[in-house]
């Protein structure tokens, strides 16, 4: 059975409910983490999974809400590792490999943690212990960088790259297809409604999409571009033809209560599939 993981459905503001950006993808038996926002680890474990079930991260762009937890989940990933795990493949817009070898590389900013429990003894006893043997292997880690209009075939499914709208050219935002022979679900990670990211979603079963806020208030303060909002994602999922539109991203003002059911009933009025108003840990099957 394919499932989702909502486990990030917020923003860069910190709220009891929600914060940052992360979800795990079950597709085909394999499970595939989109993007690591804060304490995405944490949450992912709370949702009953663990780092080391997570053959693929992909990232959707580098704002610190998708990307804050990447190092933490690298390194846990890693510390927890017996040898025994698929190797992980991480996967997103440019500049994921700079970041990466910025992170766990030789000249990396957790250099220090690793290489310590690489050669102490006590590291060594507690790797070895947790099932692992010695010499202990350093972080490994297969990373690339993708463009739009990619196609990545993978054992069972595939995923499809488009270019999102969001804020270029300071950042790349990338929005995924994932994909078997019997279903389909669309990320657009953060991005405005564009021509690239409706013609990915067309004829998916599932849309994930960012909505930021009501969209006359949106239109009255500036926050409309590089973002979606509640009458756009309720056109997106009309015309890709989706059965299940999922709401992330969604903004303070929007997940308030009294806010989010009006939400809710625009986007009714426009889109008559399913709707789920993303709450974290929230565990979907599809
Ligand atoms: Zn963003």
């Amino acid at each position: 059975m394919n499932k989702l993981w909502l486990l990030g459905t917020g923003t860069p503001t910190p709220t009891p409910e929600r914060f940052g950006t992360a979800y795990v993808l079950q597709l085909d038996g394999e499970h595939i983490m989109i993007d690591c926002g804060p304490a995405a680890t944490h949450k992912l474990v709370k949702a009953g999974l663990y780092p080391t079930q997570i053959a693929h991260l992909v990232f959707t762009h580098h704002h610190f809400d998708h990307n804050a937890d990447y190092p933490c989940f690298l390194l846990c990933r890693w510390d927890q590792s017996t040898g025994a795990e698929k190797l992980l493949h991480v996967w997103g817009p440019s500049p994921t490999e700079l970041i990466t070898e910025r992170l766990i590389g030789p000249e990396g900013a957790f250099v220090f943690d690793w290489q310590a429990r690489v050669n102490h003894p006590t590291s060594q006893s507690v790797h070895r212990n947790r099932g692992g043997s010695l010499p202990r292997p350093e972080p490994q880690v297969r990373v690339t960088d993708l463009q739009p209009d990619q196609t990545i075939e993978q054992d069972g499914w595939q995923m499809r790259t488009a270019a999102a709208c969001h804020m270029e050219p300071w950042l790349l935002s990338l929005a995924y297809r994932f994909e078997t022979d019997e279903y389909a679900i669309v990320f657009a990670g953060d991005t405005e409604p564009c021509k690239a990211v409706d013609q990915l979603a067309a004829d998916a079963d599932a849309l994930v999409v960012n909505c930021w806020d009501h969209q006359q208030s949106m239109e009255e303060n500036g926050e409309g571009p590089g973002q979606t909002s509640t009458v756009d994602a309720a056109r997106m999922a009309a015309d890709a033809g989706v059965e299940l539109l999922v709401l992330t991203h969604t903004g303070i003002a929007l997940s308030k209560p009294g806010s989010r059911e009006k939400a809710i009933a625009d986007i009714a009025c426009i889109y008559d599939g399913r709707i789920v108003f993303g709450e974290e840990l929230l565990e979907l099957n599809l």
